[in-house]
């Protein structure tokens, strides 16, 4: 059997919708890892960073199994977000998915937990290879809904099992054995819930890894971009293949991305004592992969405008008549509205105004819409603006008062474990 190496990509990107990114992605030559966070933006960053340091030990030689360090590693990462909860109560109900793949020399040691994915693209099929735990992964398996279906589900981001800091979500472990040509990928749902599979598998095919990664991260954002998205990517080559200089992996370094590159730490005192896994590694011998063109972060923007605008007169009416030109969707007597201005507060200056009222009403929206128009959804323009009600309203529902009384009631929210997906 030919020996085998593989090159590796990893990137990640905020998305269009979303203030942060609770995403963490790694690639080496040894592990590759998806990790995306939940819980709240300050909470899912520091699960889904604090899982990636953990996993991170697992870059080394080892001494023990590949399968058996995985294993270990993730009863660790999970440990450790359990002492975290304890510490600071108010990152109660933090989590992160895991999509971790370890390299032996022969073949992959796999963990899997949430849903995040794994695909194998061979002889040009796409096969997901991990499965989702995910609420309507089991209505599918049940027969009871399509693969069609679950993809436009409204509970969809309910997830069954994740990393959550407690010992009663166990990982998915298994070995795979990859051949010359395999590429694999590991991406967080902001990438399988805007793009299809077929799309996927055309990227993934494109001529290299990085122009993959980048063209998959593309579509994510042309899909909608409502979440963070994390690609990374492994193609394998032959051992003593020459390496490919125009590709990121060839200098050999880790490539750390997204919410674990920032390095956020405990915001508790006492939890930065304990902290030790990450200070274990050398910030300076980790580096970005390369990114797309980076795109208006607009709130901030707003905010540095508006600060200008409290700060100095000329620029700052200037930055004022520029911020009273923008659009974004947020909640108004409980129903989904247009507003125009920023939503930021500046004592003495209205931002904002009610441009449209529409009769979307906010909460018979799945929670995961819900909570993004509370946080307030940016608009390129009106017409933009009025775009992104109208896609609300399709995933709006109408009130079911009464549940229908069921015979065989074996699902609640109450006792299948779940989470929901911010
Ligand atoms: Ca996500």
């Amino acid at each position: 059997m030919t020996s085998l190496t593989y090159r590796y990509v990893a990137l990640t990107d905020t998305g269009l919708r979303r203030p942060h990114n609770e995403d963490s992605g790694y690639a080496s030559g040894r592990l590759l890892v998806v990790a995306d966070g939940m819980g709240g933006a300050a909470a899912g960053e520091l699960a889904s960073s604090e899982t990636m340091h953990v996993i991170r030990e697992l870059d080394r030689d080892l001494d023990i199994d590949a399968l058996a360090a995985m294993e270990h590693a993730v009863d660790s990462a999970n440990a450790r977000l359990g002492a975290l909860i304890a510490e600071d109560p108010a990152v109660e109900g933090m989590g992160t998915t895991l999509e971790a793949m370890l390299w032996d020399g022969e073949k992959l040691a796999v963990a899997h937990l949430g849903d995040s994915r794994a695909y194998r693209l061979r002889g040009g099929v796409l096969e997901q290879i991990s499965t989702d735990h995910t609420f309507v992964q089991a209505l599918v398996d049940e027969g009871k809904i399509t693969p069609e279906e679950a993809r436009v589900h409204p509970h969809r981001n309910l997830i069954v099992r994740a990393m959550l800091g407690r010992d009663d979500n166990a990982a998915d472990l298994s070995w795979i054995q990859p051949m010359l040509g395999d590429r694999y990928l590991l991406c967080s749902d902001g990438l399988s819930d805007m793009v299809d599979d077929d799309v996927i598998r055309g990227a993934l095919g494109a001529e290299t890894i990085d122009l993959a990664a980048t063209e998959l991260v593309r579509l994510a954002l042309e899909g909608g971009g409502y979440d963070n998205v994390t690609v990374v990517i492994a193609e394998f080559v032959e051992k003593d293949s020459e390496p490919d200089e125009h590709l990121s992996s060839s200098d050999g370094q880790p490539q750390l991305v997204g919410a674990a590159a920032s390095q956020p730490r405990p915001r508790t005192g006492k939890g930065s004592s304990k902290s030790s896994d990450a200070t274990r590694f050398d910030p300076e011998e980790l580096r970005y992969a390369p990114r797309p063109p980076s795109r208006m972060r607009w709130v901030r923007w707003a905010l540095v405008g508006v600060l200008v605008a409290a700060l100095i007169g000329a620029g700052g009416a200037f930055a004022y008549h520029w911020s009273q030109k923008q659009y974004y969707v947020a909640s108004h007597d409980g129903k989904v509205t247009i507003y125009k201005g920023v939503p930021a507060h500046v004592p003495g200056i209205t931002l904002k105004h009610v441009e449209q009222v529409s009769d979307v009403v906010v909460t018979t929206l799945p929670q995961y819409r819900r909570e993004q128009v509370r946080a307030g959804i940016e608009a390129s323009s009106k017409s933009d603006a009025q775009q992104i009600v109208a896609n609300l309203s399709q995933f709006a529902v109408a009130p079911t008062p009464t549940p229908k009384p069921s015979p065989t009631k074996k699902k609640s929210s109450k006792t299948t474990n779940s989470v929901w997906r911010r």
